[in-house]
């Protein structure tokens, strides 16, 4: 017990000089006060003997405050820890990468017997309820060429994550989505009608019953620094991958507009096909993954540290996510990402 007075006599003098920082200036009036209130903090936190046990959670608290006041909320110490050893992170494409403000560039009725101006009305008026982002563009298509949709008009609306949405109107039975949505509607096989659409744009199927009765295609971009963002991970030593529900051609488009920045590219997944492809990265080292939708909440939860897209994003990612980016800027994340060595000095 010989060591009970040595630490008092070391903590007393730590306390003293630790006081005589911010004391000594405040007499001499110098002007930057908080420099010297910091210098004093900084001998009280490090001199202190109870360092190793103090030091640690008051360097988590400062790296947790510091991201909180730039829009990037991690729910728990840990999630910082562990994402300081994160080697791969994986992106969603729709609403992640790309800005999801989707712009429809074409819009056709493939049936002799159905109006346009009709499937239009159908289209924009079940996309009414669905919060995908390919919705409010279709709907705003719709209002530029006088077409109201009414979404109290249908009913038995259903959801498919990563694949569209159904609605039955007019008496009517409608599925809008990618290519799996055949298999909702009953049809085995899917007509090839991309040949006919320019490359690099998302591909919809309107299907009434199990017959292709439309189609259109729409354009999305990436977001402002997202290539800059990927690179950044990059210098990180990080593998960069991209999981998307979209179809092979508008992922490369994608892929081609970033560079050299994305290691692996898979595209039309399903929600469950991006929960085992986080798995299979899970094998290689720690693995993040970056999502808005629903179609991401099963790699979110399944990835080390899920990190979900706080204004745009889904209600289910953000409750799922371990952090949540409250600002589209994924530049936040490799910031985020080095924040733990910087507020710890290493
Ligand atoms: P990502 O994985 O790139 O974020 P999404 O979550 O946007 O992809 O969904 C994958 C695909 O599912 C879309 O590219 C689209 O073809 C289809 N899809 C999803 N929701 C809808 C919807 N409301 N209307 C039409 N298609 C949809
Ligand atoms: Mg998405």
């Amino acid at each position: 017990m010989i060591w009970i007075p040595f630490f008092f006599v070391v903590c007393s003098a730590v306390v003293v000089v630790a006081a005589c920082f911010s004391v000594i200036p405040v007499l001499l009036k110098v002007d930057n006060l908080s420099h010297w209130f910091h210098l004093a903090l900084v001998v009280l936190v490090s001199g202190c003997p109870c360092v190793l046990i103090l030091s640690t959670p008051v360097a988590t608290f400062c790296a947790l405050t510091k991201a909180a006041t730039s829009g990037f909320l991690i729910k728990t110490g840990d999630c910082l820890e562990t994402l300081a050893k994160i080697r791969i992170a994986a992106f969603d494409k729709t609403g992640t990468i790309t800005k999801a403000e989707f712009t429809v560039s074409d819009f056709k009725s493939l049936s002799p017997n159905i109006n346009l101006k009709n499937l239009l009305y159908w289209v924009s008026s079940i996309e009414s309820k669905s919060s995908h982002p390919m919705a409010a563009a279709l709907i705003d298509y719709a209002r530029s060429v006088s077409v109201e949709p009414t979404p109290d008009m249908v009913e038995n609306f259903q959801n498919f994550p990563g694949e569209g949405v159904y609605g039955r109107i007019d008496g009517q039975d409608i599925y809008i989505g990618n290519k799996r949505i055949a298999h909702r509607a009953g049809c085995l096989t899917v007509p090839g009608i991309e040949a006919n659409m320019k490359r690099g744009k998302t591909i919809g199927y309107i299907y009434i019953g199990e017959e292709l009765t439309g189609s259109f295609s729409l354009l999305d971009g990436c977001r402002h620094g997202a290539a800059q963002a990927l690179q950044e991970l990059k210098s990180l030593n990080i593998k960069t991958a991209m999981l998307t529900g979209d179809n092979q051609d508008a992922a490369k488009s994608i892929q081609e507009q970033l560079g050299d920045a994305l290691d692996i590219v898979h595209a039309e997944l399903l929600p469950q096909d991006k929960a085992r492809i986080i798995d299979e990265f899970k094998s290689q080292g720690p693995t993040m993954m970056v999502g808005d939708g629903l179609n991401d909440a099963p790699a979110l939860a399944k990835a080390d540290i899920g990190i979900s897209m706080g204004i745009s994003g889904s209600a289910l990612a953000t409750e799922t996510g371990d952090i949540i980016l409250m600002s589209n800027d994924i530049n936040k994340i490799p910031k985020g990402m080095r924040l733990r060595g910087e507020v710890i000095g290493k």
